[in-house]
């Protein structure tokens, strides 16, 4: 297939907003691909050359791609900065100028979606001495052969700042249109392929089933060890007693610790952990891995459990800041690992010895649980839990959750299956307090005074669909000194090289740092386009584990907007 298919689709897209239109370009374009450009088109659909949950990436940053430009152009970087500071987006720049040189020259090699999809990959796999300079050479053989509008979506894929704005919502419809004769006769349908996403995390080898198989090539899709699946996730109650209507008489009930969420699968005595964006952080928690093949029986598993800091020489938990920046740890892991150690809670059991436990309910899994992961203390348990059908039991859990430092409690229907990727209340929150927001940085703003060298004032924003809502401005919760926490000092070096724009003494930011926020009140506001803003909002922490697919979304901010006004009354 040619990319310059590719990019006209891309161009449809960006010119429509409706969810249904999108689907119907999308599905057209699938019909067009072979069975090897499925997955390469599924990726590049969504502005990425690797899954969501690969950590490998192209490796440039905006100063690479301004040379890149200038490059292939031919144009000095001076005219390509220029270019850029009056448009703020580098897709259009290198669309603008190759669309100037085209016309002085002639004949131009046509693209295939293959060549350059295996191109951006090449750029991953450079590394060492001179690897700026090929990786710049490599941008500009492709965007040298490529036509205006095929470079803006080269130079945005290889930035990772794609906007043409398809979710995995119109991706699924889109497989469903494409492959399925009839496909509004049964929202089953779209159902079981969402499951089958929600089990390999693929949209590639989902689409690549249906089309050989129809819709029981679905059946093929299976859930195999070492690849991460998407996690079962929670809703909020405020109330015991709505805890009990949502998840039946009675309940389990269980520490909701405040660690991060691990995905833990065991295969020929090879262990992976995942978090729950689905991200390989096996190199850095040696412990788990340790913990895990000592004191869990199983020759193969997959577990998903919380692991919960705690203080090395008082053994008390510790808050989910203490330990996340081991995540994203790339050296000095060793040392991370004693000064922060890790307790790994199991709290449900996906696979265990060639069987699918997916479907069993709860309480066998429980069952499991409790037979194959020995309680080691400070090491691997299974989690802390009670079953009963009594509002007070679980009061007084729930205050002992609390005095042990948890963050409250998690119920658990005992009949549910294990539901990947779903928020349905098989489990559900119970903490009693406001409930914080975990935000994207979207702006920053560089401070005044002693605070100029750094951005210092953040404007944060909540999802809706796949558009990112401004709710507020933040400032407080760092540290001016780096040893007493999160720092502005450190806050400004990550966001730097996420700039990618400019509005006075205002930095727009490519949307990639999530921080949860906490806040006295939400208020209707038409200041922000969200339509509320917070009231004192404050930075509790970096979430170094979620990605802004995992950002607050608005309907959270108007769910808790609304429950606030039914305390206050
Ligand atoms: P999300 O709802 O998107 O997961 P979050 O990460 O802020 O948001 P919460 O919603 O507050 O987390 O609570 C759910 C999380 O609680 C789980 O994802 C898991 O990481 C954690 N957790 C801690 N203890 C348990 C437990 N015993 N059972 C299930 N989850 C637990």
């Amino acid at each position: 297939m040619r990319y310059s298919t590719l990019a006209e689709v891309y161009e449809e897209l960006e010119k429509t907003s409706k969810r249904l239109e999108k689907t119907r370009i999308v599905s057209k374009l699938l019909k067009k691909a072979s069975d090897e450009e499925l997955q390469m088109v599924m990726l590049l659909l969504e502005g990425r050359i690797y899954p969501a949950w690969d950590r490998r990436e192209a490796g440039v940053a905006t100063q690479m791609m301004l040379k890149a430009i200038s490059h292939a152009v031919g144009t000095g970087i001076n005219d390509v900065q220029a270019e850029w500071k009056m448009t703020g987006d580098l897709g259009k720049v290198s669309e603008n100028l190759i669309s100037k040189k085209k016309q002085a020259t002639l004949r131009r090699e046509e693209l295939d979606v293959a060549k350059v999809f295996s191109n951006l990959r090449r750029l991953n796999e450079i590394s060492g001495n001179g690897s700026v300079d090929r990786k710049i050479q490599l941008i500009a053989e492709l965007l040298s052969s490529a036509s205006p509008n095929e470079a803006r979506y080269i130079t945005r894929t290889v930035l990772q700042q794609m906007r043409v704005g398809i979710g995995a919502g119109t991706l699924r419809d889109a497989i469903v249109h494409a492959f399925i004769e009839e496909p509004n006769q049964n929202r089953r349908i779209a159902e079981q392929v969402q499951e089958a996403y929600d089990l390999t995390s693929d949209f590639g080898e989902v689409a690549k089933a249906i089309k050989s198989g129809g819709i029981k090539g679905i059946e093929s899709i299976k859930l195999s060890i070492g690849n991460p699946i998407k996690v079962m996730l929670a809703l909020k109650v405020d109330t015991i007693e709505e805890g009990f209507e949502k998840a039946g008489r009675p309940m389990q009930a269980e520490y909701k610790m405040d660690g991060f969420r691990v995905q833990i699968h065991k295969k020929d005595e090879d262990i992976t952990v995942f978090t729950r964006r689905l991200e390989n952080v096996t190199k850095q928690f040696p412990e788990i891995a340790e913990y895990a093949k000592k004191h869990v029986n199983g020759e193969e598993f997959i577990l998903d459990a919380e692991a919960a800091g705690y203080d090395p020489k008082s053994k008390k938990y510790l808050p989910f800041q203490s330990i996340s920046q081991r995540i994203k740890r790339k050296y000095d892991i060793e040392r991370m690992a004693t000064q922060f150690p890790v307790e790994v809670n199991v709290f449900d059991v996906i696979w265990h010895n060639g069987k699918n436990m997916i479907s069993e309910p709860f309480r066998n899994r429980r069952k499991l649980i409790e037979r194959i992961v020995e309680d080691r203390e400070r090491k691997i348990r299974p989690s802390k839990k009670i079953v009963t059908d009594n509002d007070k039991e679980i009061e007084e859990f729930f205050r002992e959750a609390k005095e042990m430092g948890n963050e409250g409690l998690m119920f658990k229907n005992l009949d549910a299956p294990y539901k990947p990727g779903a928020r349905v209340g098989h489990m559900l929150k119970y903490k009693k307090t406001m409930e914080n927001l975990d935000l994207a940085i979207v702006k920053a703003e560089w401070g005044e005074g002693k605070r100029s060298m750094w951005l210092s004032s953040y404007t944060i924003a909540c999802r809706k669909g796949n558009k990112l809502l401004e709710v507020g401005k933040v400032s407080t919760g760092l540290k001016e000194k780096p040893e007493e926490g999160l720092s502005f000092d450190e806050m400004t070096k990550m966001l730097k090289p996420l700039i990618i724009g400019e509005e006075g003494k205002t930095a727009i930011v490519k949307p990639e740092i999530v921080i949860e926020v906490g806040y006295e009140e939400i208020q209707k506001s038409p200041t922000y386009e969200s339509g509320f803003a917070l009231r004192f909002p404050r930075i509790i922490t970096m979430r170094q584990d979620k990605g802004i697919e995992d950002i607050s979304s608005m309907e959270m901010v108007e769910q808790y907007y609304n429950e606030q006004k039914k305390t206050k009354k």
